[in-house]
């Protein structure tokens, strides 16, 4: 079969990666994809936004299977499109995606279904959420409803800062329309942890733990990023942990969406806060988390393709997947100034050098092409992902990689996987 991936960062350069490898495929394709996938898969020159493009594009090439990785696609309905033509897609589609797409709509939803999660309400005004401010008190975390890549989430340390914000949000200033409503919520205290499933709308198959390490500097300092680097197995989600995250948070959600007439099928992502044994949903994902989706893709040992074509045709009844009892770090180097204004264009050296060493792999994420080289596009640069039979070794090997690779400005963070060698 031939098989679209749609995306060109890190996640995606993963999963064409994982799917290429599968005996059920005979080639991929991934629009836009970047200069890494286009090393094992054929990039095609198509945003992920252009839905008629894609839809084309699958048709006219007889793509069997369709692969979704980012949220904006997701929230502007590309599983619905494909599904109306008879195309499979493996994603969740817009009714679904809105779990992710709308903070607001999470919230009420997690309250509804008794998910666990922090207390809060909804405003569009600027006066009531300010009189919920102060009956709160600081710190605050105040969240845009809608899609920020990430960004739109601020933990306010003061009363001024949180006025501030709720000033800035609700008028359009920051976020435009996607901080017109806001979601303001206790500020929790504890570790946070990824825990991905894939689900049918029905059955629900867990992917291993995972941690992501949000902020940009070690230490978990300075301001919040798309994410510098993520490991698994994380140490944090105990045997408990997991059966509560199970029953408690995708079962629930996964019956409650079912029941207000949303079917979720595709990949469940949970932000999840742990505080000894009180386990609460920071928000939720319609999709496969970047970095998480690096190491979690490298340790899964079964083919990646029954269970999309599983969720994709809404049966994963008899579908199991094993993982390798191996441990998976990656760690981001990304471009001088990201989160801010990054450079660009800044060419990188020592590529060959990393993809020598064994039980490495280097996701690229914003990269481009030009003259025979290979130069800095995007903010995350590249995912450096190692495994090793311990968090350590998995650490050491991603290290190995990332000293092998440098350009103008890199920057990464040192400690990635650390708070697992604590435990
Ligand atoms: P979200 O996009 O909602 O996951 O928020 C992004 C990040 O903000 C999370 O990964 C946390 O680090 C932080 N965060 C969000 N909500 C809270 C909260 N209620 N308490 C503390 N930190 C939070």
């Amino acid at each position: 079969m031939k098989v679209l991936v749609v995306g060109g960062g890190g996640r995606e350069h993963a999963l064409v990666w994982k799917i290429a490898q599968s005996p059920l495929v005979e080639k991929v394709y991934c629009a836009p994809g970047n200069p890494g996938i286009g090393a094992i898969a054929e990039n095609v020159p198509l945003a992920v936004d252009d839905l008629p493009g894609l839809l084309a594009f699958a048709k006219g090439k007889e793509i069997g299977l369709t692969v979704v990785g980012p949220e904006l696609p997701l929230s502007l309905g590309i599983v619905d499109l494909f599904e109306e033509h008879g195309l499979l897609v493996f994603g969740a589609r817009r009714n679904a995606a809105i779990i992710e797409a709308s903070k607001a709509f999470s919230k009420d939803l997690m309250k509804k279904y008794g998910v666990p999660t922090a207390a809060y309400d909804v405003f569009t005004e600027v006066e009531p959420a300010v009189a919920f401010i102060d009956k709160v008190g600081v710190p605050i975390v105040i969240k845009a409803d809608g899609l920020a890549a990430g960004k739109g989430v601020i933990i306010a340390q003061s009363r001024d800062e949180a006025v501030a914000t709720v000033n800035d949000m609700l008028s359009g200033n920051a976020f435009g329309s996607a901080g017109s409503r806001v979601v303001i919520e206790e500020f929790l205290v504890g570790e946070e942890a990824s825990f991905l499933a894939f689900t049918d709308g029905k059955t629900i198959i867990p992917l291993a733990s995972a941690q992501d390490h949000k902020a940009v500097f070690d230490g978990d300092q300075g301001p919040n990023t798309g994410g510098m680097g993520a490991y698994s197995p994380a140490p944090v989600v105990t045997q408990t942990i997991h059966d509560f995250a199970m029953a408690e948070v995708m079962r629930r959600t996964v019956d409650g969406m079912a029941a207000e007439g949303r079917p979720y099928r595709g990949v469940l992502y949970a932000g999840l806060m742990i505080n000894g044994s009180d386990v609460k949903v920071l928000e939720f994902n319609a999709r496969f988390g970047d970095p998480e989706c690096q190491p979690l893709l490298m340790r899964m040992k079964s083919d990646i393709v029954p269970v999309l074509l599983g969720v994709a045709r809404g049966d994963l009844s008899g579908v199991a997947i094993e993982w390798h009892d191996k441990a998976a770090v990656c760690v981001v180097m990304a471009a001088g100034g990201y989160p801010g204004d990054y450079r660009k264009g800044d060419e990188i050296r020592g590529l060959d050098e990393a993809a020598a060493i064994d039980d490495l792999f280097v996701f690229h994420a914003g990269t481009a092409a030009g003259d025979g080289k290979i130069v800095t596009a995007g903010g995350r640069v590249l995912g450096v992902t190692g495994l090793g039979d311990t968090v350590k070794d998995a650490i050491d090997r991603a290290y190995q990689g990332v000293g092998k690779i440098c350009w103008e400005g890199v920057h990464f963070r040192k400690d990635i996987g650390a708070k697992a060698l604590k435990r």
